[in-house]
């Protein structure tokens, strides 16, 4: 394995570490990657407008905004003040994007897995001359639309929010939906798809075992479509359309972001493919201006361990002696996605890991100074956050040989909040 040895020791040793890049490259704004471009992005950008009717009728709690899945660009002066005063020297903006309050799926899935499940059933409907991309979609709210979907089964392995988010979409559509569950997903995640009439199937072994079944099932089944986090486009680019959205906010602010004025994001990232989705998102809007970093539980680097080896999906953190169990049960992947390895090798900063502790502190502190209430796995950024600006971190050698050292009072800095607004 051609890990660097510092690494690999701090890995195993369960140490708060950094990895940057070696690979990663300049891009300008809509470049391509792998034959994918901005397009793809803007193409599930159109699909969540489609449906927004729908999403209005469907679900009550997104009227307000006429069916935009969409959350708050947070600014968090008193985390930041914390931070700061733990030793953290942060000179620029702070917000937290607040995807934990995301409707339906309370979590950063929403894009994501809700993207996928609405192509799925745009695509059969269109098909079977039911619906024109012209029309007004909240004609799907119907019993019409469901009894059609009802033929139909939908399967995802999770471990819980991605479940949430396809399960609730699914049945309330219409669809069978089935949602495998590992060993680390929560009760009242489970409670939840249950008690919206979706099948939930529990398994003792880790997420990666979870999807295996799910894909075994489904693929006995003709008119099952099993939804496969570990290599999904839909997935993806339905993430990447965060960057949209979030480029509209930084302008109401009057945020800009350019040559003097970076933007820095830290990700929680499980599988990969909601901080990639992102990544490529901003990456497409603003180029080599943007910095992305993950962030992971020390006990499940998989990300890190994936690209630091160059093995991607072929190495997990097992194979380097690591349990992959956490208090962060969205982060709890021992294995990554390797079309979200491919598509990050040459666009993302770096990872990073924290612990399970700190994830803790950071999830008790936002709700102190900020009365925002996350799940551990959304916390995770912070531990980029604190760290950035350093003088004695591991960062330090990223700004320096960026030219970003002078430029950081001028910085923005967004935390992903990836989750949590449905906890009970
Ligand atoms: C799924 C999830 C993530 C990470 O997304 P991946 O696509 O698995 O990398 C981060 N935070 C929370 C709360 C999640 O549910």
């Amino acid at each position: 394995m051609s890990i660097a040895d510092g690494i690999i020791k701090d890995l195993e040793e369960r140490k708060e570490t950094l990895w940057l890049n070696p690979g990663r490259e300049h891009v300008a704004p809509r470049f391509e990657r792998n034959g994918y471009k901005f397009v793809h992005m803007k193409a599930a950008q159109s699909r969540f407008m489609r449906f927004m009717p729908y999403f209005a009728s469907a679900f009550p709690e997104t009227e307000a905004r006429k069916g935009i899945i969409e959350s708050d660009l947070i600014p968090i002066p008193g985390m930041r003040e914390w931070l700061n005063g733990k030793g953290a020297n942060i000179g620029g903006q702070v917000f937290l994007k607040d995807d934990a309050h995301l409707p339906i799926a309370g979590s950063v899935k929403a894009r994501g897995g809700i993207h996928e499940v609405l192509k799925i059933a745009e695509t059969l409907a269109q098909r079977a001359g039911m619906l024109w991309p012209t029309e007004n979609y909240s004609k799907i709210d119907s019993d019409e639309f469901r009894e059609f979907y009802s033929q139909y089964t939908i399967q995802v392995g999770s471990t819980g929010n991605l479940g949430i988010s396809i399960g609730r979409t699914a049945a309330r559509l219409g669809f069978r939906a089935i949602v495998h569950m590992s060993s680390d997903a929560k009760q009242w995640k489970k409670d939840l798809l249950r008690s919206e009439g979706v099948i939930v199937r529990e398994y003792a072994g880790d997420y990666s075992q979870a999807v295996a079944n799910g894909r075994k099932e489904s693929e006995a089944d003709p008119n099952s479509f099993f939804i496969d986090d570990e290599n999904s486009e839909d997935l993806f680019f339905g993430y990447a359309t965060a960057a949209m959205r979030v480029s509209v906010q930084l302008v109401k602010r009057s945020i800009p972001v350019d040559a003097r004025h970076p933007l820095f994001l830290y990700l929680p990232c499980g599988v990969g493919g909601a901080p990639g989705g992102i990544t490529y998102g901003f990456k497409q809007l603003f180029g080599s201006n943007v910095h992305c970093f993950f962030a992971e539980p020390v006990e499940a680097p998989c990300m890190l361990v994936g690209m630091a080896s160059g093995q991607h999906e072929k190495i997990s953190v097992q194979d380097i002696g690591l349990t992959g169990h956490t208090v962060a049960d969205g982060l709890a992947v021992g294995r990554p996605s390797g079309f979200v390895c491919n598509m990050m090798e040459s666009l993302v900063s770096g990872v990073f890991t924290v612990s399970d502790e700190r994830m803790l502190e950071y999830q008790s502190k936002i709700s102190e100074t900020e009365g925002i209430r996350l799940e551990p796995s959304a916390c995770a950024g912070f531990g980029g956050l604190s760290e950035i600006e350093r003088t004695d971190s591991l960062f330090v050698k990223y700004l320096e040989e960026n030219g970003l050292s002078d430029l950081m009072s001028d910085a923005t800095h967004i935390v992903w909040a990836t989750g949590g607004g449905l906890m009970p």
